[in-house]
């Protein structure tokens, strides 16, 4: 595939790619430019000319755009989805829902579209005060590779109703959905270099975008290190920025809960998307009383997951994304074991045989009994790799979810009002679930604390951090 800038296709202009595999079988599936900083400038021309149409057009007329490019993702929901499963590796059931979520994210933000936005003041003598919400200009998104599709959705959804037109850069693992969407965005309406998408790798497209003077602002989804460095640069030119820089959720499961449910929350809270998301169950705190039981049936359902190639119908989990994040996960594990860390009640390593082959597949994993000081505690693993830990009361599983340096989600499994109360009050979080966990709709706002992240995307919140407010003062 190729670049888009200006409503166009656009080669590799130096004959520069990037090769794009399929995770589950290691196959090369296509192939998209490597591009350069002088792309991003191309791309950032197209988007400052575009601005001067889109900025000037009735937030309605902007919404009806988004709408309709929600019916034209649904209509194709099936081609997308699997090209997400074979960029990414997720199953196809989960590549569908993300898709789908695609859409309802836009449907969400051309609804929004209808409602007033902005307030007048009366002032009294001295006048009338008018405050409305500009768009920023150009913004600049970088996108990660675990969640390409709905990321992309909470960056543009936004960014574009509020009348910001964008540069995107998607991950190099993951770039044909991206591409696909902001072809279909494109026929749907949006006036060329509205939204463009620059291919290449982060330090060489990544950085210019991030640099580049006529850039607003930035919003990035990824490592924290990358992120450290994103704001750096970005502070140099006083740019506004979105940071969502993961997290390690906390799970706490008290012994009042529904023990079948809580097993499947934290089955579908670790192991979808392999482990592979920022508000996945990355730590699970159980009450000692129901331990035993718990840990019997987590044990049970991790062990009958059906892991393979994400195409696969019965498929629950696919492999890692890349050999790069397998082995960041065979690390973590090999260090546990070797440092007496924890007890590997089921998987710990890679799965071997024919049809895993040539993939980056990883056995789901549970661990027991793991010390505080673990980097399976400490770090943000991303990947199928579940450390359970037993604590005696609610103050001893508050305590130990929040020390970490994360502050994305957590959830609480109780039937206690008063429990499920203290845990919102206390721990650090962005989003606290009760007898939930993972679910981060279009309509409520989601982001990180501490080193989880700054700003938030999503709901109405979002159009503030994709505007700035202007004041009309009227002195009669
Ligand atoms: P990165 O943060 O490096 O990648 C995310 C995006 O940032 C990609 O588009 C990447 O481009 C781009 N990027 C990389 N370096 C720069 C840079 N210097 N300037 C601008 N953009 C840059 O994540 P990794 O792929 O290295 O993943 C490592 C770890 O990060 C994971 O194991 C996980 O812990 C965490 N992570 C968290 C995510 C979340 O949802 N919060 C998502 C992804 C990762 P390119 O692909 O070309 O390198």
């Amino acid at each position: 595939m190729e670049m888009r800038i200006g409503g166009k296709e656009v080669p590799s202009p130096g004959d520069r790619w990037i090769d794009v595999k399929n995770p589950a079988t290691g196959e090369r599936i296509d192939r998209v430019p490597a591009g350069s900083a002088g792309d991003v400038s191309e791309a950032v021309d197209a988007a400052a000319a575009a601005s001067e149409i889109w900025r000037t057009k009735g937030m309605r007329e902007r919404g009806m755009i988004l709408f309709h490019a929600a019916e034209k993702v649904r209509e194709q929901h099936k081609d997308l989805a699997r090209l997400l499963t074979m960029e990414q590796g997720k199953p196809i059931r989960e590549a569908t829902d993300e898709v789908r979520g695609f859409a309802n994210i836009l449907e969400y933000y051309a609804g929004i579209s209808a409602q007033p936005a902005g307030e007048s003041v009366r002032l009294g003598a001295a006048g009338d005060a008018l405050v409305v919400r500009e768009p920023l200009g150009v913004c600049g998104a970088i996108i990660p590779w675990n969640m390409p599709v709905i990321i992309m959705g909470w960056k543009i959804g936004p960014a574009l109703l509020a009348g910001n037109t964008m540069v995107l850069k998607p991950a190099s693992t993951t770039p044909l959905t991206n591409l696909t969407l902001a072809a279909i965005l494109d026929s749907a309406g949006l006036p060329p270099g509205v939204l463009n998408v620059v291919t290449g790798s982060g330090e060489e497209v990544g950085e210019a975008l991030v640099q580049h003077p006529d850039i607003q602002k930035i919003s990035f989804t990824g490592n924290c290190a990358t992120g450290l460095r994103i704001r750096k640069l970005a502070s140099a030119h006083l740019k506004d920025i979105t940071l969502e820089l993961g997290g390690s959720d906390p799970m706490i499961v008290m012994d009042d809960a529904d023990i079948d449910k809580a097993v499947e929350g934290a089955i579908r809270g670790r192991f979808y998307n392999a482990g592979q998301t920022c508000t996945a169950v990355k730590r699970l705190y159980v009450h000692e009383k129901v331990a035993q039981e718990f840990i019997r049936n987590l044990k049970a359902r991790t062990e009958a997951l059906n892991v393979g190639n994400g195409l696969g119908p019965k498929t629950e989990m696919g492999p890692l994304n890349s050999r790069e994040q397998r082995e960041r996960i065979v690390q973590a594990v090999e260090r546990t074991r070797e440092q007496g860390e924890g007890i590997i009640v089921s998987g710990g390593g890679i799965l071997r045989g024919k049809a895993y082959e040539n993939g980056f597949f990883f056995h789901p994993t549970l661990v027991k009994d793991v010390a505080p000081e673990s980097c399976l505690v400490t770090g943000e693993v991303f990947g199928p790799v579940l450390p359970v830990m037993t604590v005696p009361d609610l103050d001893a599983a508050i305590a130990a979810a929040n020390a970490s340096r994360y502050g994305l989600g957590a959830s609480v499994w109780t039937k206690n009002m008063h429990t499920a109360r203290r845990v919102f009050d206390e721990v650090h979080a962005g989003i606290v679930w009760v007898n939930r966990h993972l679910t981060v709709p279009p309509e409520v706002p989601f982001g990180g604390n501490l080193e989880s992240g700054i700003g938030r995307e999503n709901g109405y919140h979002a159009i503030d951090q994709y505007s700035r407010t202007k004041t009309l003062f009227l002195g009669w």
